[in-house]
């Protein structure tokens, strides 16, 4: 039987940089291809479904056990629109990874794993990436307790955005607020505090540690 492969952008190790994992060594396998194209994408060269190359998914852990990493994350471009991603997930927790599923929220949720081991990261994405009307908003009530749902914001409009999906759609996860571009939260803050939200405010601990650089 043909082995299932995944179009693989890159595979890395470096710090989780993002959410509630934030300062963990992990393992970062990147899919290839995107059908979003968000304003302030930091990743555009893993959105073209043309590039990037096809991994067996033995070959992916195989890499992925290089590394001394107990996480791994799994991120994109959109890594749902492969079939088998799910696969990939299973067998990484199987072999006892903790693993992190980084998505847009275009994709349905159904039918991903309930482990404990297993969080799902969705994005919400605000006005200013111009990707907001995409969201498939079914999905955050799929999210588990300790799942967590991630709003990347711009400006004062993404703010009030983000502020009215949460109360619009009362979801039950983790929530984070987390800058464009990485490292400025200071505004967003302040209305967090201001406004009593039950939310994390994080910034990009890779760009703080490495900047901009690929890999990292
Ligand atoms: S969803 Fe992610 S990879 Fe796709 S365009 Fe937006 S930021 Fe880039």
């Amino acid at each position: 039987m043909k082995e299932k492969t995944i179009r693989i952008n890159e595979i890395f190790y470096s710090i989780q940089g993002e959410g509630i994992q934030i300062g963990i060594p992990t393992v970062f396998i990147r899919t290839q291809g995107c059908l979003f194209s968000c304003s302030w994408c930091d990743t555009v060269y893993a959105r073209d479904f043309e590039k990037g190359k096809d991994m067996k998914v033995s070959e992916i852990i195989k890499k992925v056990k290089k590394y001394p990493a107990k996480y791994v994350c799994v991120t994109g471009g959109e890594p749902l629109l492969q079939k088998n991603v799910k696969f990939l997930i299973s067998r990484l927790l199987k072999r006892g990874y903790n693993v992190n599923l980084e998505t847009n929220g275009s994709v349905s949720l159904n039918g991903l794993p309930k482990s404990k081991n297993f969080l799902i990261s969705m994005d919400v994405k605000c006005p200013s990436s111009k990707m907001e009307k995409r969201v498939d908003f079914r999905n955050i009530k799929l999210l588990k307790k300790t799942d967590q749902l991630k709003f990347v914001l711009k400006d004062k409009k993404d703010y009030d955005y983000a502020k009215n999906i949460i109360k619009k759609y009362k979801p039950g996860c983790n929530i984070v607020f987390m800058p464009v571009g990485g490292t400025n939260a200071k505004k967003f803050a302040e209305n967090v505090l201001k406004n009593g939200l039950n939310v994390r405010v994080l910034i990009q601990l890779h760009k703080v540690i490495w900047g901009d650089k690929r890999g990292k």
